[in-house]
C-alpha cells in the first residue's frame, strides 16, 4: 500500500470525512486491523477563505504548493487536495510535485462517465459553480455541466460557508438543497455532483431522483485504488 498525502483543512469537517473514508476502505479491502497509510497537512481555513474572497489565488496556490511539497518530503507517494474549490489552483500543486497528484475533477468525471451519465447539475461554492476551471475540465472529459439559477447558487454558497464548514447540518438546508436538485432535474440533469467536499455531510442519494456523484467519496476511493495499484 502506498502512502496517501492529504492537503486538508478546507474545511476540517470534510478532511475528517476523507480520513474516515480512507481508513474504512482499507479496512474493508484488507480486513483485520488494517488501516490507511496516510499523512495529512491541515491549513487554517480562515486564511484560505480570505485569499479566496480577496482574489489572491496566486498566493493561495503558492501556499498549497508548499503544503504539497511538505507531504512529499514526509513520504507521501500520492497527493490529494481535499476541496473542490481550491482545484482552481491545482496547477501550482502539480508543478511542485514529483509524485502523482490525483485531481478531484478527473476522479468525479470518470465516475459520471462510467455510470453512463452525460449531463449533470453541479453544486458547490460560487467559485466552483461559476468559474470555468471545473466545468471546462468536466467537459474535456465528456461531461456537460449545468448550474442552479443565480438565487439558488447564492443559497448553496451560503449554506456551505455559513453552515457546513462549521459543522452545522440541518433539515432546513437539506430541504433547500432538495428543491435546487429537483429544479436541476427539471432542467435536464441526469445526475448531480456534490461538488463541495462538505455537501455529502448533508445530502445523500435519497435526496435526489437521479444518481448522486459525491466528490469526497469518489476522490477517497480513487486515492485508495491508486495506493493499491502499486505494490509496495
Ligand atoms: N470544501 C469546499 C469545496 O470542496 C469548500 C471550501 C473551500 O472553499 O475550499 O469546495
Amino acid at each position: 500500500m502506498q502512502k496517501i498525502g492529504l492537503i486538508g483543512g478546507m474545511s476540517w469537517e470534510s478532511s475528517a470525512l476523507y480520513y474516515r473514508l480512507l481508513n474504512e476502505q482499507v479496512r474493508d479491502r484488507l480486513g483485520g486491523l488494517h488501516s490507511a497509510a496516510c499523512i495529512m497537512t491541515s491549513v487554517d481555513f480562515a486564511e484560505i477563505e480570505r485569499m479566496q474572497s480577496s482574489g489572491q489565488w496566486d498566493a493561495a496556490g503558492d501556499l498549497l504548493a508548499r503544503e504539497a511539497r511538505a507531504l512529499q518530503s514526509a513520504g507521501a507517494d500520492i497527493v490529494v487536495l481535499c476541496t473542490n474549490t481550491m482545484h482552481k489552483v491545482a496547477r501550482y500543486i502539480e508543478d511542485a510535485l514529483d509524485v502523482p497528484f490525483l485531481h478531484l475533477v478527473d476522479t468525479t468525471a470518470d465516475a459520471i462517465r462510467s455510470a453512463g451519465v452525460s449531463k449533470v447539475l453541479l453544486l458547490g461554492t460560487r467559485f466552483t459553480m461559476e468559474e470555468p476551471f471545473y466545468r471546462e475540465r468536466m467537459e474535456a472529459r465528456g461531461v456537460s455541466v449545468i448550474v442552479p439559477s443565480d438565487p439558488d447558487r447564492a443559497v448553496i454558497n451560503r449554506v456551505i460557508y455559513d453552515e457546513l464548514v462549521l459543522g452545522d447540518v440541518n433539515d432546513a438546508s437539506r430541504r433547500a438543497f432538495r428543491r435546487v436538485i429537483a429544479a436541476g432535474v427539471r432542467d435536464g440533469a441526469e445526475g448531480v455532483i456534490l461538488g463541495c467536499t462538505e455537501i455529502e455531510l448533508l445530502i445523500s442519494q435519497g435526496d435526489a431522483e437521479v444518481p448522486v456523484f459525491a466528490s469526497t467519496s469518489l476522490h477517497a476511493t480513487a486515492a485508495v485504488d491508486a495506493a493499491f495499484s502499486h505494490a509496495r
